[in-house]
């Protein structure tokens, strides 16, 4: 990869602005290689750079694909109105590489939320085209009847939609517990549709995207990390 100068590599890092960067380089905050770098014209190829800020380390990432074990009371939206955005939960620099959520689970929706600043990547993970199934959990108020299940596998009509939407699979994995899998991200669509259905959603969590599976993370509740080479593939 060319080289860039190590305050336009910072930059693009979400570390600050380009003169809040070079601050950062001149101040001897950011070394590389144990080597403190007070230089912000010193040149690097920013591919498979490691260095260290503040003495936390960090490698270069042209692009940042994470996931987050959503905690409740987050909300996805980047102009949250009643609690705290997800990103919170992040460092600062991911706020200002401009990362966003991948779609949305409500303030109370707990599980797997997948994170990026590759437009790309978001918007064909989100695409109504792609029909990306999502596993959720749900607990319900009311018992899991076989009618509920039937219900929700032959569709049920929602409000403002044209048609019945049907779960792609609907299996009961406790008295007031179900498992739905979705192609759609409509709107609420878990909680609409168990309504529609004569039930009510008191709790929801998403435990797999495709073939990403929350449980294979190791992540509790809160926590966040990369995703692996691998783990993008079981995306695709
Ligand atoms: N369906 C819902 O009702 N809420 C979510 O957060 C996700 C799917």
């Amino acid at each position: 990869m060319k080289k860039l100068s190590l305050d336009k590599i910072l930059q693009s890092q979400g570390f600050g602005s380009r003169k809040g960067c070079r601050d950062l380089i001149e101040d001897g905050e950011v070394s590389i290689d144990g080597v403190v770098i007070t230089k912000w014209k010193t040149e690097f190829d920013p591919q498979g750079l490691v260095f260290q800020i503040f003495d936390e380390t960090w490698e270069y990432r042209e692009k940042v694909y994470l996931v987050l074990n959503k905690p409740s009371g987050y909300e996805c939206s980047r102009k949250p109105t009643h609690h705290p955005a997800v990103l919170t939960l992040f460092p600062q620099n991911m706020e200002w590489r401009d990362v966003q959520p991948v779609g949305r689970l409500d303030h109370d929706t707990t599980g797997l939320l997948l994170l990026s600043d590759d437009g790309a990547f978001i918007h064909a993970q989100s695409s109504p085209k792609r029909h990306q199934p999502k596993n959720y959990i749900a607990t319900t108020a009311e018992p899991v009847t076989d009618k509920l299940v039937a219900d929700l596998l032959a569709g049920v009509q929602l409000i403002d939609e044209p048609a019945p939407i049907a779960a792609l699979v609907a299996n009961k994995v406790a008295e007031n517990q179900i498992e739905i899998v979705l192609e759609q991200g409509k709107y609420h669509q878990v909680k609409r549709m168990l309504a529609a259905a004569g039930n009510h959603c008191s709790a929801l969590t998403r435990v797999q995207i495709g073939g990403l599976k929350l449980a294979d993370l190791g992540l509790a509740e809160g926590e966040w990390r990369y995703l692996s080479a691998a783990e993008l593939q079981l995306l695709q």
